[in-house]
Parts: C-alpha cells; structure tokens; sequence
C-alpha cells in the first residue's frame, strides 16, 4: 500500500484516501475479483486507475459513457499515464494511436465502449496486447431489469473467461436482486469481494468549534469524557507532547505520539493505547494506521485537520464497536494562514495550488457550515443524506443574519489601507480606535475609520475568520497575513452578492460525555 499511496500523491496529487478507497485499490491491485458500489462523486474512477499502474500490462476498461472515457483519458494523459479509448467519438488518429499503443505495449490502461466487444477476435488481441485486469463502469449495465441495460455488457463474462484475468466491477446503484445479477453474468457466479458501505457513520457525533483558548477546550472535552479512550490530533510535534503534559497534569493517563520518536516508543504508546483503558494519546496524523481499536470513544483536532478526507479518516478511528463516539475539531484564523502559506509557498505547479486551496475551501466550507455538518461531509463524497440528529448544528441550529453591509465594510476597509494589514489593525480602523499605529497611517483619517462601531471587536473577530473561510479575503503569504481581496469578494463589493454568516457561537457549551453500554 506504500506505493498506491505514492501513487496517489505523485500522479493524481491527493494527499489521502476517500472513504472506501484504500480497501478497494488493495484488493484490485492484488488481483481479486471485486465488485465495489459507491455512490457517484465518491471516486470510483481511482479505484481502477490506481491500480492499473501497479498491475503489469495494460488494464481494459470497458464504460458505456463515451465523454466520460474521453475526459478520464484526458486527465490521465495530462497526468502522465499512458491511456487511450477506442469509441465512437474518436478521429482516425485517436484511433490509431491507440491500436500502436496497444500493440507495442506502452498503453497502461484502454477504455473502449461495450459495442467493441462484439467485433470479431477481440479477445485475442486483447490478450496479445497483456491485458492482465478488466474493470467495468457502471456494472448494473448488465442487469436486464434496470434501465439501463446494454446487451454488449454480457459479452463482458465471456470475455473475462477467455482472457482468464481478475475482473472489477463498479456502480453507484445495485440493490441486492442486481448484485446477484452481476456476480452471475460478469463473474460466472462465483460470489466477488463486495465492497458496499455507505460513508455514514451515524454513532459518530460531529462538532466543530472555533478556537477560543484551544488548550482550556480540549482540556474541558477530555474531562467531560475521564477514564474514556480517546485521540487528540495535533498539527505539530510540539503541541503534541505539551498538550500530553497538560492533560497528564489534570490527572489523565496521557501521551505524546508523533513521526520524530523512535520507532519503540511508538510502538510502546500504540501496545499501551490498545490494552489499557481511558488512555488518551496527542498525536500527529502518524498515529492511527496501525490502531485498530474498537472502542475509541472521541477524537479531538487541536488544531484544523489537513483535508475533508483527513478528518473523516481520523474521526473515524472512534466508535468502531458501533457504540456512541464524540469529536471536536478546533480551528482557527491562524490554521487558515498557515494552511494557505503552505499551499503558496509549495512547489507545486500552479494548476495543483488551485485545486488544493479549493479543497482548503470545502474544508472550511465544513467548518464554517449553517446547515447540518454530516450532510455537508457526506455531500462532499456524494452521497445524499437528510439532517443527522447527531450533530452540533442539528442539536443547535446556528444562528444566521445579512452580514452583508460588514462584509462590505470590511473589504472596504481592506481595500483603502492598500490590502496591507491583518485583522487586528483593520478590526482598530472599523472600530475607531485610533492606535498608534492607525494614526501613523493616516487611518483615523479614511472614510471606513469607525464605521463598523456598532459591530464589537470580538464580533468583527468572528466576521473575518469567515470570511476567510468562504474565501473572501486570503492571508497575503508574503505580507505577514496582510488580508488580500479574492475573485469571489468581488460581486460582493460591488453589491451584487450578499453574504450571509453566522453568529458565533458561545463559548463551548459542552455535551454531557456519552456512556457506552
Ligand atoms: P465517481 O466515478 O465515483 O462518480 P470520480 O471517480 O469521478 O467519481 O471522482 C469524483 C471526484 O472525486 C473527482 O473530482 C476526483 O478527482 C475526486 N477524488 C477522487 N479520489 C480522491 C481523493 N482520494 N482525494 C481527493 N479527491 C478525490
Ligand atoms: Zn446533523
């Protein structure tokens, strides 16, 4: 798995696994047969693509959506893996390219839509070409009952005996009478290792929470769960071994866990954390691979997790028994920054720091949510759910409100002082408090000076962190967070977009611990 982890890093640039995936790619690289239903935007495409480069040969892919083959070969050839389609929608060249490319061997993956399969001979040059895995899209294709049934997806069976490869199977809809089908006609009956969950997982409580004198919450969290098993996820070494000391001094059994301590330390905290009970471990995202502990009851983040994927990832570690499990993630102005700096300040090339702020964007998106925070999670990896019950915004509604006319102020704010300042001296000229510093400025001196009085400073506080969330204003890397105005502040500005925010909420109400069994 070290490589596909590579893999994903290097080719497709992603950081993590979804949900689900990691199991999937294993299985498909090793070779077994599978037959995997995830919903749709939950990266289904990964799980055949991935471990076509680990796999020798070319793997066939067979999808009856052409401009949906058109677009992955696109990408994977923008990527730098060798792929091609033979479709209708090709030119001669396209087509051509892709027979060499196939017959002198350079091809690691061939799409081809079901209607090819019917020509003559097929198989042969399939296998001539070392075709060593056949994955299909859109599996329930060869259900007869669905709507979408495609007679050449029975020929898909035949083909896989003939060439006698592993086959993998993908859909986002098959209940049970259509699984059946599936594992009849691709498979020959023989049952394939189903991966089938939904990314849900309902006994787990979801809370976010904006830093607000991070040590005393997490403190307050873990005392409300004492004797209770649980993980704090820190964003440096440092805080790992500090906010172990703090807990160990308000009477927790605790420990630090991170990358920079020997391999037998490590080992030491993980045989511990699995044995004893009420254990709490502060820990780097190093730690949870190898835990496999079923009764894990909360997981704090100390700080901002890295990406969506990594916080489902890490929350997921609790409540693996089924029983109720608690999480709070902190995060704050300053883990924006950081987080922002360590994207622009990357060597990545311009295309993939795009994507990666978008993806900051969603992760704020969730932090900063105004309806319930698991249909936000969950509609980031594309399934559909309604209100959960089980979080904090389910179980308090966020208060909401036009915060248009300040977001204005504040860009204007922004704006005036030439986009050179942080929230802190811009909070002083929307206030009117003339500072040293905003008089050396000639600040008291601007049109915005004091027009945000009515609006306290903690309030403006609160303004700000979101609309760095919603990505109005981004830290200026190289401007010591100098707030800078985005695309998106535009229309906003110019009064043709309103923003709603939320008010803050009150300092961390805690919930009463949940008692399992
Ligand atoms: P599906 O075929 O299941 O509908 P796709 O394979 O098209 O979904 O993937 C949906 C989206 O998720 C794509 O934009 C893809 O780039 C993205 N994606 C897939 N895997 C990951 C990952 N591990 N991390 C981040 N994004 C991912
Ligand atoms: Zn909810």
């Amino acid at each position: 798995m070290d490589e596909a982890r590579a893999l994903l890093e290097t080719v497709w640039g992603f950081p993590e696994f979804r949900p689900g995936q990691a199991e999937i790619v294993e299985a498909v690289a090793a070779g077994r047969d599978t037959l995997a239903i995830m919903p749709t935007g939950g990266g289904k495409s990964l799980c055949f693509q991935l471990p076509a480069l680990m796999r020798p040969g070319v793997t066939l892919v067979v999808s009856p959506l052409i401009a949906l083959m058109r677009d992955q070969v696109r990408g994977l050839q923008a990527a730098g893996v060798a792929a091609a389609a033979l479709t209708s929608g090709n030119t001669e060249e396209e087509t051509r390219a892709a027979w060499d490319g196939l017959a002198e061997g350079r091809l690691k993956l061939l799409y081809m839509a079901p209607e090819r399969l019917a020509s003559g001979g097929i198989a042969r040059t399939l296998a001539q070409a070392g075709v060593s895995l056949i994955a299909v899209d859109e599996a329930h294709c060869v259900s007869q009952w669905g709507h979408d049934f495609r007679p050449d997806y029975l020929r898909i069976g035949e083909l896989r005996r003939a060439l006698d490869v592993p086959l993998a199977a993908f859909t986002a809809t098959a209940d049970a009478e259509t699984r059946a089908e599936i594992a009849t006609r691709l498979f020959g009956g023989a049952a394939p290792l189903t991966f089938l969950r939904g990314f849900d997982r309902p006994n787990i409580h979801l809370a976010f929470a904006s830093k607000d004198g991070p040590r005393r919450q997490i403190l307050t969290f873990a005392a409300a769960r004492g004797g209770q098993a649980g993980i704090v996820y820190c964003g440096t070494r440092a805080k790992t071994e500090s906010l172990a000391a703090a807990l160990v001094q308000e009477g927790h059994a605790a420990c630090a866990y991170h990358g920079g301590m020997e391999a037998e330390a490590r080992r030491a905290v993980e045989a511990r954390f699995g044995q004893e009970d009420g254990l709490i471990v502060c820990a780097t995202v190093a730690f949870g691979m190898g835990v496999d502990k079923p009764d894990i009851r909360w997981v704090a983040h100390a700080d901002l997790p890295k990406s969506i994927e990594g916080y489902y990832q890490e929350i997921g570690r609790a409540g693996r028994d089924g029983a109720p499990a608690e999480t709070l993630a902190l995060y704050g102005p300053d883990d924006i920054r950081l987080r922002r700096s360590q994207i622009d300040e990357g060597l990545a090339p311009p295309e993939r720091k795009d994507a990666d702020h978008g993806r900051l964007n969603a992760l704020l998106g969730l932090a900063e949510a105004l309806g319930c925070r698991r249909q936000v999670l969950l509609g980031y990896f594309g399934e559909e759910s309604a209100p959960c019950g089980n979080c904090d915004l389910c179980d308090r509604p966020p208060e909401s409100y036009d915060a248009t006319r300040q977001v204005r102020m504040a860009l204007s704010a922004m704006l005036r002082t030439g986009e050179r300042f942080g929230t802190g001296h811009l909070i002083d000229v929307l206030t009117g408090r003339a500072t040293e510093k905003v008089r050396g400025h000639g600040h008291d001196d601007l049109p915005t000076f004091g027009v945000g009085r009515e609006t306290g400073a903690r309030e403006w506080q609160a303004i700000f962190r979101q609309m760095m969330g919603r990505d109005l204003a981004r830290p200026d890397t190289e401007r010591h967070g100098a707030l800078r105005l985005t695309e998106p502040a535009v229309p906003v500005l110019k009064g043709e977009a309103e923003v709603r925010l939320r008010r803050d909420e009150a300092p961390l109400r805690d919930r009463p611990a949940v008692r399992a069994m």
